[in-house]
């Protein structure tokens, strides 16, 4: 199972809260998976993109859609790559009708979202791998080693928006998988290249515990 791109978190009928995630990480990942044979289910939040060969793809919107059909799927998943630039937070209540123009200074109350990744790590089983992702701007390392461990994951993909021409938008990436034993630093490459090295990292995951792709 694999989420990809962004989620749009609603404020009134015509406006959202969202980001710049274009899913070409998650759909590429997507790919690799199923040009090796696996069974996935790419969970994909609001982006136009063609969905890869042999790929099943729910579309979501809200992290609240995007949480519901990611538990359903990973109940019967033997891996998930959770790759989607979920919202942290969402306005407290959508407006019914279209927020009208004042003067005024205007304050939406954010309320905290799902934390996709934290509730499939605690649900866990023996046997399943759960890889995430960690986009930082600043103190990378630290703050990827927390996610990891708060998460409950087997490793995380940490990118950096510090990096020129990586990440949001981009077609290249570059990576450091981190995991609880060890740290692997790769170059900059094409979004294709950085899927094919998590795929290869995660089936030595899941080969030590008597799985396969
Ligand atoms: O947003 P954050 O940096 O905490 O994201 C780290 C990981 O957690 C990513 O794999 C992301 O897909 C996942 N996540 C999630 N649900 C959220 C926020 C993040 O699954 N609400």
């Amino acid at each position: 199972m694999i989420t990809a791109g962004p989620t749009y978190e609603k404020i009134d009928p015509v406006r959202f809260i969202g980001n710049y995630s274009s899913g070409k990480m998650g759909f590429a990942l997507a790919a690799e998976c199923a040009m090796r044979g696996a069974e996935v289910t790419l969970i994909a939040g609001p982006v136009e993109r063609q969905t890869p060969k042999g790929v099943k793809r729910i579309d979501v919107e809200s992290c609240e859609e995007m949480h519901h059909e990611a538990t359903k799927a990973f109940a019967m998943a033997d891996a998930a790559i959770l790759c989607a630039a979920v919202a942290d937070f969402k306005p407290l209540a959508a407006a019914d009708t279209k927020i009208k123009r004042g003067n005024d200074d205007m304050t939406i109350t954010l309320a905290p979202t799902h934390d996709i990744a934290a509730a499939l790590g605690s649900c866990k089983r023996e046997g399943q791998t759960l890889v995430g992702f960690a986009l930082e701007t600043d103190n990378e390392e630290v703050n990827a080693k927390k996610k990891l461990k708060k998460k409950n994951l087997d490793f995380i993909v940490l990118n950096s928006t510090r990096n020129e021409g990586t990440t949001f938008k981009s077609d290249d990436n570059m990576i450091t998988i981190i995991s609880q034993s060890d740290e692997c630093h790769y170059d900059k490459k094409p979004k294709a290249e950085v899927a094919r090295d998590i795929v290869d990292k995660m089936v030595e995951v899941m080969e030590n515990k008597g799985k396969c792709l």
